[in-house]
């Protein structure tokens, strides 16, 4: 890429140069024209000063009074010596009569052929003061004063022609500077034109080019695109977004992202402005993005346009960060209709599935049950054994399908929410009940703090019994022999039901917790310890807890090889909070994805 910066200094030094030449040049000018001017000045004084020099000395010698010949003397010797000096300078120099160089040969050609008459004038004008000195010698006077104008005749069509001579010879120096001048102004003229040609004009065009690829990128990005500013009006746009929301981007350009489109929720509720995912990246500087598919169980936004049709989209928000200020934020989305369409024949699939499979894995369960009760006959010690390995393997089958009936239930909204008035912490105790067996087996100790001042609320028990008989089973199940495990349901400050879950376990790791809500997922820590986990059950908790209008999070401490890996101390295990509003859940049939 041609320097631009290069060129554009070493055309304004060119520029610089040629003013400050221009600056001196004139400068010069003036000195020289004053300088001429005072040379015509001195010429043309010679003039009148041989013209006085004939009038003083024909007053001399018309002159018999004593005093009045010695003025006449006075000033006749004055106006000599002057008439010699600036004689001598106009053909020298002579810096104290202001006369400034030699003069020009033209010059001192005209002045050699003035010369004699000069020296006839100057010798008898010297000649008549020395006669007046002696004691005046009339004839003698009256000879020097004739002489003196017969060659002033002489003098003064020769000194015009010297005055005419300096007079051209200014003029042709007044041109010369000119044409100098006219050429430095052109040359800077011809460099501010190259200037538009070789920086401005390619400057621009490079500009451009730039813009264009720019506008090329972002189009052939196949994701919607737009960035905003601080305020979130729409700084630029590509073709793909302005389709997906149904507004062209030189529409859309310059007006606030909120009133392009508006932003619901799955249920089809308008999210607030400031709930929008732009609007939480510029208030908190933090990236959003929400998934495609239902691996997590984030919100799923809908981006409505103003014609009122609606699509999926997965999004990230990130924000534009300059100098530690949030200057705006970009949103990359893409429609996923498609793919909740493709998630929604799955979850289809396996719940179909799931049915198919339960009913012949009951009748396994039941045959399985009265063989293994006598029911049909007497069975020798090593075929019950292997009778009860079959049971218990089909009982954990059993348990499978259920979960993936009921996640795809909640994915496909077709759980039937029930809420009634519900005692949270019998049903607590229910749960810890069903759980004591494998308590005492592995030797845990629990510990139960239950406020009395819990009151009964409106949720379906079916719900809440899932959500703690998942995180009562993982605590259990991931805390080794003898530890302990502390479950307590009370009200927070804002006066919502908070319920805790912890255990001195294994703890998650770390760089492994962002991803514990995620379909399926298990962390490394766990997965050789327990290999019967689904990586469900937390997916699940946590679509229920947040279609309740709760939340859910966790702390927790990994034990690895090296020691401790998140923080805290030794055995710290894991803590799950839940938290759920008083005023219940909602019942209605779907309100569950
Ligand atoms: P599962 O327990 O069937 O594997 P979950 O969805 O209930 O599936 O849990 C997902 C993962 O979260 C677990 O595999 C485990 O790695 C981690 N986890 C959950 N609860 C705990 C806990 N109390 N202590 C340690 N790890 C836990």
């Amino acid at each position: 890429m041609p320097n631009f910066t290069l060129r554009y200094i070493f055309s304004l030094t060119i520029i610089a140069l040629l003013v400050t030449g221009g600056y001196l040049l004139n400068g010069q000018v003036q000195k020289t024209q004053l300088g001429d001017s005072r040379v015509i000045n001195i010429a043309g004084r010679q003039r009148m000063l041989s013209q006085k020099i004939s009038k003083v000395s024909l007053e001399i010698q018309n002159t018999i009074d004593e005093a009045e010949r010695n003025i006449y003397k006075k000033e006749l010797e004055e106006a000599v010596a002057l008439w010699e000096r600036s004689h001598k300078g106009l053909q020298e120099w002579d810096e104290e009569l202001g006369l400034p160089r030699k003069s020009s040969k033209a010059v001192k050609k005209l002045f050699v052929a003035v010369d004699p008459a000069f020296q006839r004038i100057l010798e008898a004008a010297k000649s008549i003061v020395r006669e007046l000195e002696l004691g005046q010698n009339d004839t003698n006077v009256t000879a020097f004063v004739a002489t003196v104008f017969s060659n002033e005749a002489i003098f003064l069509p020769g000194m015009d022609k010297i005055v005419f001579q300096y007079d051209e010879e200014a003029k042709t120096r007044v041109e010369k500077v000119r044409r100098i001048d006219f050429l430095l102004l052109w040359t800077v003229f011809l460099v501010l034109i190259a200037e538009g040609f070789f920086i401005f004009r390619p400057a621009v065009k490079k500009l451009e080019e730039v813009t264009e690829k720019k506008q090329a990128i972002l189009a052939a990005i196949g994701d919607g695109f737009y960035a905003v500013d601080a305020d979130s009006n729409i700084l630029t746009m590509n073709q793909t977004a302005g389709k997906l929301i149904g507004c062209s981007p030189s529409e859309c350009i310059g007006k606030k992202c909120y009133e392009v489109f508006d932003v619901k929720n799955e249920k089809g509720e308008n999210i607030s402005i400031k709930d929008r995912p732009v609007q939480i990246v510029l208030a908190t500087g933090k990236k959003v993005s929400t998934t495609t598919t239902t691996t997590t169980t984030t919100t799923t936004y809908y981006y409505v346009r103003k014609d009122g049709t609606q699509f999926p989209v997965a999004i990230t928000a990130t924000p534009v960060i300059l100098n530690n200020k949030i200057i705006g934020a970009i949103d990359i989305f893409r429609d996923i209709t498609k793919d909740k369409e493709i998630d929604h024949a799955k979850s289809e699939f396996v719940s179909l599935a799931s049915h198919q499979l339960r009913t012949p894995l009951t009748t396994i369960s039941w045959y399985a049950e009265m063989v293994l009760k006598g029911d049909v006959g007497e069975i020798i010690p090593k075929q019950k054994k292997y009778l009860e390995e079959i049971y218990r393997g089909n009982k954990r089958m059993i348990e499978l399908v259920n979960t993936l009936l009921d996640v795809s239930r909640l994915e496909l909204g077709t759980f039937k929410m029930e809420p009634k008035p519900t005692d949270v912490v019998a049903l607590a105790e229910s749960v810890v009940d069903e759980q004591q067996p494998k308590i005492e087996r592995k030797k845990l100790i629990i510990t139960k703090s239950f406020d009395k001042n819990v009151p009964t609320f409106s949720t379906d028990p079916k719900f809440l019994h899932m959500v703690f008989q998942n995180l009562l089973a993982n605590a259990v199940e991931y805390t080794p022999e003898g530890g302990k495990i502390e479950f307590g349901i009370s009200l927070d400050k804002e006066k919502q039901i908070l319920i805790t879950v912890s255990d001195t376990g294994y703890g998650i790791p770390k760089n492994q917790q962002d991803k514990i809500f995620t379909k399926l997922f298990r962390a490394d820590n766990v997965r050789e310890k327990d290999t019967d986990g689904t990586g469900l059950g937390l997916y699940i908790v946590k679509s229920i807890i947040e279609q309740s209008g709760g939340k859910i999070w966790f702390e927790s401490s990994a034990r690895t090889a090296e020691g401790v890996q998140s923080g805290g101390e030794e055995n710290k295990g894991s803590t799950f909070f839940v938290t759920l509003p008083l005023c219940g859940m909602k019942g209605e049939k779907g309100a569950i994805k």
